[in-house]
């Protein structure tokens, strides 16, 4: 696969374990050291202030993507070279899809959650084809995989969409197993509508 960015979602705070901050940093690191640029949510606190750190002390690109009204509250980073200011947490979502070749996630909150199955959930109906990565630190992910378990055994979701998830415990792993991602096939909302009719 051909990735020059990545896209990091993670929690804005920093969880109730040092390590949990001490892997968002070298997430940040190892995409900078791999050559990679990190695309994330442009905060400086918690997780993605972490995530950010490891990448510009390695030297590396960060582009930051933060809703107007979050540049307080998520305390806009100022060491990352660009930052683009949008106006809408809809907007935000968008920019970082478009800029990213592939997602991973982190530990983090609700925040986090609804960011990682908006890209699950497009990717299952075909508006992208990009591998999602969750890294499992402390076994963070754990309930989260069982859940898909649950989902594809109640038959509420097909095996054949956990083609695009892969977990790890560090970027290394989850590049490695990128390899093996094969995309379906992507589908335009025309197509969803002619496919809905028939
Ligand atoms: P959290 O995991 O709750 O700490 O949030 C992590 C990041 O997700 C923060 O930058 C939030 O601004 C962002 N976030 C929260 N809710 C949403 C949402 N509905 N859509 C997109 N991003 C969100």
């Amino acid at each position: 696969m051909d990735i020059k960015r990545i896209t990091v979602f993670c929690g804005a705070t920093s969880g109730r374990l040092p390590k949990f901050e001490e892997a968002a940093y070298k997430l940040g690191k190892d995409i900078a050291e791999a050559g990679y640029e990190l695309v994330y949510g442009g905060g400086s606190a918690g997780m993605m202030g972490a995530v950010a750190n490891g990448t510009v002390d390695a030297g590396g690109k960060v582009i930051g993507v933060i809703p107007r009204f979050l540049v307080e509250r998520e305390m806009a980073h100022e060491k990352v070279q660009t930052l683009e200011v949008v106006q809408t947490m809809h907007e935000r979502k968008a920019r970082m899809d478009e800029l990213g070749d592939a997602t991973i996630t982190l530990p983090g909150g609700a925040g986090t959650l609804e960011e990682f199955f908006e890209m699950y959930t497009w990717g299952q109906i075909g508006l992208h084809q990009k591998p999602l990565g969750l890294i499992n630190t402390n076994n963070y992910f754990d309930d989260l995989m069982a859940m898909f378990d649950k989902m594809i055994s109640e038959e509420f979701l097909e095996e054949r969409y956990m083609n695009q998830l892969f977990i790890g415990e560090d970027l290394e792993s989850l590049v490695a197993q990128f390899e093996n991602f094969k995309p379906l096939p992507v589908r335009t909302y025309k197509d969803l509508q002619k496919g809905h009719r028939s």
